[in-house]
């Protein structure tokens, strides 16, 4: 009998793969209608770009093992084991935007990434199946530490192992794949918006203020993510099992977050200045939500005697941890989703409303965090039972306070 792990996971590791060559195919053909299928949508492999790709990546591998930025411990995993990790994903990130400028001024065409999208995503997705098979032939379960055991497969199941992962963090030493994996797609991102921003430049000598604003808006979310990379130390992902299905969902980011930039680009699609002012404020007001929930919940659950927390109501549960009822925490179960949507459906209104694709990253960002909401319910009733039913009587919206 096939098991809910692999129903649940070959149809998201079969969207993984096919949207992102979907996508680059879309941008390959300048036609960005949601419905018109590209004709030559299959992977290309080009050895110039590949070679050049796996430079970067080992490039990637290197900054995190610098001996640059705070090392923090993770979250806690069986037996009260903490695994390591490096924070100098934003130091990546200026490095990676330095050495792209240096090549920009040394004459090399950086518009050639963009050009190149589909060449790009092929080798990206031969290296991600690559690695999950190494670790999977190479990672025995007698072998791992208990800690480091994927709790829900390791039980005899190939297939179960590959798509979600024999570990939970698959490390050569300090080197924790999944971690630098998850900063690379960010950074990519950034890399390939540049490339589009040249590319535009070199065909129109001139540049557009629709396109700025869509690059900004993506830069400040993305500088903003790595700035404050331990949150990513602490999404669920890195409680959870490294397979296939997560390694190719991390190509995915890079492409689809890309939508919105590359159809404004190639479309030369231009707003009018008040609705320039209107977005950014919709995009401002979704970060300062977003950066403000999380910072007050991370700042809580690190210091909760902090003295800016008196006047703060909370609900005591029967574990050490208290749930907060007041501040962000207080409007909704998850005013950060909220500021995350906010922002991507700002980032989707710059592609104006002639289209349809470039919203398909807002719409995926939006269903992924609704249902990722209904995962952490389950999780935090678990974890603190009726206390949790105490809290959502309290707090009653979900994520949109007086919607959902
Ligand atoms: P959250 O940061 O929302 O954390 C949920 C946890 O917070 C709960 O399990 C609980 O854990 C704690 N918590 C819940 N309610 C309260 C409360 N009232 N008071 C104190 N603590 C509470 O989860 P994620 O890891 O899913 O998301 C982190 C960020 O990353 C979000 O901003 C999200 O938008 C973003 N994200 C974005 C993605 C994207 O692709 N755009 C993908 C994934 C994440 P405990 O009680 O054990 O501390």
């Amino acid at each position: 009998m096939t098991s809910s792990i692999i129903k649940e996971n070959v149809p998201m590791l079969l969207m993984g793969i096919v949207l992102p060559f979907y996508i680059a195919a879309k941008m390959e053909s300048g036609n960005y209608d949601l419905l018109s299928f590209p004709t030559n949508w299959t992977p290309k492999l080009d050895l110039c770009v590949s070679v050049v790709y796996i430079a970067w990546l080992l490039g990637q591998l290197i900054l995190y093992m610098l001996d640059v930025g705070e090392v923090i411990p993770g979250p806690v995993l069986r037996q009260g084991k903490r695994l390591n990790y490096r924070l100098n994903g934003f130091f990546a990130m200026v490095v990676n935007i330095l050495v792209f400028l240096f090549a920009t001024l040394c004459g090399f065409r950086v518009a050639v990434i963009f050009e190149k999208i589909t060449e790009v995503v092929t080798i990206a997705c031969l290296i991600q199946f690559l690695i999950s098979f190494i670790l999977l032939f190479t990672q025995k379960t007698e072998n791992l530490p208990n800690y480091n055991i994927n709790p829900v497969v390791n039980r005899g199941n190939i297939l179960e192992d590959w798509l979600v992962g024999r570990s939970i963090s698959p490390r050569i030493g300090f080197l924790d794949l999944k971690f630098v994996f998850a900063r690379t797609g960010m950074i990519a991102l950034v890399l390939f918006n540049f490339s589009v921003m040249a590319k535009y430049y070199e065909d129109n000598k001139t540049t557009n203020y629709t396109l700025l604003l869509a690059i900004g808006m993506a830069l400040v979310y993305t500088a903003d993510n790595l700035y404050h990379e331990s949150s990513i130390v602490f999404i669920r992902e890195m409680r959870e099992g490294c397979g296939i299905t997560l390694l190719i969902y991390m190509i995915g980011i890079s492409v689809e977050y890309g939508l919105v930039v590359s159809y404004v680009a190639t479309t030369k699609h231009e707003l009018p200045l008040y609705c320039l002012l209107l977005i950014a404020v919709i995009f401002l007001l979704g970060y300062w939500t977003y950066r403000s929930s999380n910072n007050e919940k991370s700042h809580y659950r690190a210091n909760p005697d902090d003295p800016i927390f008196k006047e703060y109501e909370t609900i005591t549960t029967a574990s050490d941890k208290h749930l907060l009822v007041s501040g962000w925490w207080g409007m909704s179960r998850h005013p950060n989703y909220l500021g995350d949507i906010v922002i991507h459906v700002a980032m989707s209104f710059a592609a104006g409303f002639t289209n349809g694709l470039p919203h398909l990253n807002a719409a995926l960002i939006t269903s992924m965090l609704l249902y990722r909401e209904r995962m952490d319910y389950d999780e935090c009733k678990d974890k603190y039972g009726d206390d949790w039913d105490r809290y959502c009587h309290r707090v009653k919206w979900r994520v949109i306070p007086y919607i959902y």
